[in-house]
């Protein structure tokens, strides 16, 4: 249970009916009462949400007994969750399509200070799945001319964001990457891939053209069972991220090395500058400068080919040309000259990374 003091400084939102006259009348609508409240935890922060009823001014008004609600309110959670549709969804994405682990996605949480703790993760996946499983059938339907006439590429793939946890089962239609089914299993048996994902797929009645997967054997044999002869390809997204993984990794350490080093350099030039005269330009180009550092520390990759680490040295060596420049132009008082040389030094800190790739098997 929060405390009153907690919630004191929850900022209140406000939701009243789009409707603004009365339908029947014409009349304005008038605010009646709080149809309710609730604290909501959003992406955005928690939030004390009300939904303010409305209803016909004109008493004598046939209808000044109905209430106008706000649908947008209703929309925000689902019935009786204090955790909004937006982080529920962000959590399904970064735990099923991004395989972030539970800590991972807790450590996300808390640093935008949302309080959801690591049995509140879990109860909100549940509820991401019970969300994908309701929303899926409307939109299979919505695509049955395409699906008749050019019948269906599947994608299979077990994804285990933790080892020992539960699994999660995708199929999807490749071309139109629409997810089929999704299930959570902590088995990947072959029966129970053929019977949970594709014998459902097969019961939509489309034509089923060709398996992608990562070739895992029970996947191969679950296909064999309930698609003998169909065309099964080895997923190329999942061999060439096999294939890099190496690499992959030697630049996420060359990325957090630098990322470290830079940082701690950069935050006591990032002091001065701040406390600084506002109106001086010089200051305000340094401190661009330095946003910039911290923008491309931001950079994130993405395997197999967007490496981050190359990126972010790549943009270090770009600052470090500008800085160079900006020095040789003059005109910059000596103390702040100080600075710049001592950004260009940070930006590049010791030479060339050491990208050292370790080959294992
Ligand atoms: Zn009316």
């Amino acid at each position: 249970m929060r405390k009153a003091k907690e919630n004191g400084n929850v900022p209140k939102h406000y939701y009243r009916p789009t409707l603004t006259t009365c339908p029947r009348c014409g009349a304005p609508l008038r605010r009646r009462w709080t149809l309710w409240d609730k604290y909501l935890v959003t992406l955005e922060g928690r939030v004390h949400i009300f939904s303010v009823g409305y209803s016909c001014s004109r008493p004598r008004c046939s209808q000044a007994r109905v209430i106008y609600r706000s649908v947008e309110a209703e929309q925000l959670s689902p019935k009786g969750s204090s955790f909004g549709y937006d982080l529920i969804v962000q959590i399904g994405r970064w735990r099923f399509w991004e395989h972030r682990t539970l800590d991972e996605i807790a450590i996300v949480l808390a640093a935008k200070h949302l309080p959801v703790s690591r049995r509140h993760i879990l109860n909100l996946i549940s509820d991401f799945l019970a969300l994908l499983h309701a929303a899926q059938p409307a939109k299979i339907e919505a695509q049955r001319t395409y699906f008749k006439r050019h019948g269906m590429v599947i994608s299979l793939d077990g994804r285990e964001p933790e080892q020992g946890n539960e699994m999660l089962f995708l199929v999807r239609e490749a071309n139109l990457d629409l997810t089929l089914v999704a299930e959570t299993w902590y088995s990947s048996r072959a029966d129970l891939i053929s019977r949970q994902l594709l014998e459902p797929v097969k019961g939509l009645g489309f034509r089923i053209r060709a398996v992608v997967s990562d070739a895992d054997k029970n996947i191969r044999r679950a296909v064999e069972t309930s698609l003998p002869g169909r065309p099964h390809q080895a997923c190329q997204v999942h061999c060439l991220c096999e294939a890099g993984r190496p690499i992959f990794e030697a630049d996420r350490a060359v990325k957090t090395d630098l990322r470290r080093d830079i940082r701690a350099k950069v935050r006591p030039i990032s002091r001065v500058l701040s406390q600084a005269p506002q109106d001086n330009l010089q200051d305000a180009v340094l401190s661009d400068y330095c946003e910039g550092l911290r923008e491309a520390l931001r950079a994130d990759g993405l395997s197999p080919f967007e490496l981050a680490g190359l990126k972010l040295y790549d943009e270090l060596q770009r600052l470090e040309t500008s800085l160079r420049r900006c020095q040789k132009k003059g005109g910059i008082p000596s103390c702040l000259r100080y600075s710049i040389s001592r950004l260009s030094a940070i930006a590049m800190p010791s030479g060339t990374p050491n990208w050292n790739v370790k080959a294992n098997g």
